[in-house]
């Protein structure tokens, strides 16, 4: 079985593409957004710590987010395949999640990244802002998730890169031509 990441910018189609991937490779999907949300409504001790830091848009420290990853890494050994979305968003989570992975006698074998432009991105979101009628402050952070996006994690790929494990994928069109897309890459030799 082969161990995913998902990359992409928010708004590029990251969670429709992970759920169709889930259906169709069963995949255990580890999103640490999605962790740190669950961590931030039932007020845990870590909850608190990364509340304000979540509420600006910002990314969290390296340091909390590796070991709250490796802690969901070490309830699923049997998985047989992990979906990561939204990991790693630095270098050094990337460098870990490697190691992490080595220890288990496994690997990443694909990042898959949706490539949506920084104006693309904007535009999706001022057309869903208009029919939303989202607040300010969604807004504004909202703005510092593309910053962080495309001002730091975007560094992220050329490490996949270098090692031959990146796939690009033009994340403008249909689901399911992206998706097929995604399977394809997937399932080449
Ligand atoms: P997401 O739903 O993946 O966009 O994540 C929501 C928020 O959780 C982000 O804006 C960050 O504050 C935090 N977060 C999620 N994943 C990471 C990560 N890998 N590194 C740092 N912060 C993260």
């Amino acid at each position: 079985m082969i161990n995913v990441v998902i990359f992409g910018p928010p708004g590029a189609g990251k969670g429709t593409q992970s759920d169709k991937l889930i259906q169709k490779y069963g995949f255990v999907h580890i999103s640490t957004g999605d962790l740190f949300r669950w961590h931030t409504k039932n007020e845990t001790a870590l909850g608190k710590r990364v509340k304000e830091i979540m509420n600006s848009g910002a990314l969290v420290p390296d340091e909390i987010t590796i070991a709250m990853l490796k802690e969901e890494l070490d309830k699923n050994p049997k998985a047989a395949g992990f979906l990561f979305d939204g990991f790693p968003r630095t270098v050094p989570q990337a460098e870990a999640l490697d190691k992490f992975m080595k220890e288990n006698g496994s690997a990443i074998h694909h990042v898959i990244a949706l490539d949506v432009t920084e104006e693309e991105v904007r535009s999706r979101i001022a057309k869903r802002r208009t029919i939303e009628n989202r607040a300010d402050d969604e807004d504004e952070k909202l703005n510092k998730r593309i910053m962080e996006y495309f001002g730091k994690t975007i560094h992220v790929l050329p490490y996949y890169e270098k090692q031959n494990r990146l796939k690009t994928i033009n994340g403008i069109g249909s689901v399911e031509k992206i998706s097929g897309e995604i399977a394809q890459a997937l399932d080449a030799k």
